[in-house]
């Protein structure tokens, strides 16, 4: 193998329902997943029914150009269709953007404890990874990276910013956002990964196409996993102007969207209610699990998204061993040791019951601990 590809740690997922039973002896049915930041409502309805309507068809290709769904995109979006392109998740765009953009030489910048992807993505093109200190709160410190940028010089190619970030759940504001894409210089392709933006509380919404107007040198990138609940389709898109979007579309698989996602993704993207639903339920499932945290004197950080980091102890075992603790008590949640974060688990906000049967196992925990 080639040592570049040798050199990169292997993604780790949250831990299948199935496996966990298998390993711990427990009833499937019982085990609370709150481990990869999926849609406690599951799949909405409406994409279930849709892609039940599709699947007649499944003997055909699926349409290579996403025309349906790159039109309803772009017509809520207000962007021609030319400029949205479609991924395998967005996992795909950020893949797609690294490809594109850098090789072995350059370089590609992103901060500590962001998103594991971001160094997978960098490191399979042979470019090399500068990770940036984060801010006090282990949010991006976007000044540092532009600082980092200035100082990679020509062989800076690319920047992944996350807002919100996961594990972190950290947010950046628009202003900060836009001084940054102000001063970074137009040879850098920024992404801008908004995975979880539909969590983004009312008051901190921004308009991110706005910026993808005025900045030749960006990519949205956005997922039907979270929100629209719809993880296990694998479908996400990329917004960005025409010749950044026809780099990313010569160089991707040709059918790399499948037509249950497609179809799924047309209804779960126009069921308002469903959207709003788990905005809801996400809102009081972060308060429900910070105010058990403030009960344990546990500190925890501000999230932005539908996932909390909580710090469960103070070596770098602590993670692992809650984590322990909790499997055998039947709750999946995701240590973030990988990411720099040993000291801390990233419990993913789950349906109200869900939460609590959590809250329960960290409570025994806790006190047994004492
Ligand atoms: N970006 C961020 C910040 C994420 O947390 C995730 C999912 N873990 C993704 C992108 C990719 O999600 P998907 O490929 O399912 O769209």
């Amino acid at each position: 193998g080639l040592k570049h590809i040798q050199a990169i740690a292997p993604y780790v997922g949250g831990r299948p329902i199935s496996e966990v039973a298998r390993e711990y002896g427990l009833d499937e049915a019982k085990i609370v997943k709150l481990a990869s930041n999926e849609n406690p409502l599951g799949m909405p309805k409406s994409a279930q029914e849709a892609m039940l309507k599709a699947a007649g068809d499944l003997g055909r290709y699926p349409d290579s150009n996403g025309f349906e769904l790159k039109k309803v995109l772009s017509e809520r979006l207000g962007v021609p269709s030319g400029w949205v392109t479609l991924g395998n998740g967005s996992n795909d765009i950020l893949e797609l953007a690294a490809r594109a953009v850098a090789q072995a030489g350059d370089e590609v910048i992103f901060s500590r404890h962001a998103f594991a992807v971001y160094p997978l993505a960098t490191q399979a093109v042979g470019a090399k990874a500068i990770e940036v200190a984060p801010t006090a709160s282990y949010g991006h410190d976007l000044p540092t990276m532009l600082s980092a940028i200035e100082a990679s010089g020509d062989k800076a190619k690319l920047v992944f910013v996350a807002n919100p970030n996961n594990p972190t759940g950290s947010y950046l504001s628009a202003q900060e956002i836009e001084a940054f894409l102000l001063a970074v210089p137009a040879h850098v392709v920024v992404v801008l990964d908004e995975a979880y933006n539909e969590y983004l509380p009312v008051e901190q919404r921004y308009d991110a196409i706005a910026w993808i107007k005025r900045f030749p040198n960006m990519i949205l990138s956005r997922s039907f996993s979270k929100a629209y609940g719809l993880a296990g389709l694998r479908i996400g898109y990329g917004v960005a102007q025409p010749p950044l979007t026809d780099l990313l579309n010569r160089i991707r698989q040709p059918f790399n969207v499948n037509s249950l996602a497609q179809a799924a993704a047309i209804a779960a993207f126009q069921d308002v209610e469903f959207l709003q639903q788990g905005f809801e339920l996400n809102r009081a499932g972060l308060a429900q699990l910070t105010e058990a945290f403030d009960a344990l004197d546990l500190s925890y950080l501000p999230s932005a998204g539908n996932f909390v980091l909580v710090k469960v102890g103070d070596d770098d075992d602590a993670g692992n061993r809650m984590n322990l603790e909790l499997l055998k008590r039947g709750i999946i949640v995701r240590p973030v040791g990988n990411y720099g974060l040993p000291q801390w688990l990233r419990i993913s906000i789950g349906l109200q019951e869900e939460n609590a049967a959590f809250i329960h196992a960290l409570r025994d925990i806790v006190a047994q601990n004492k």
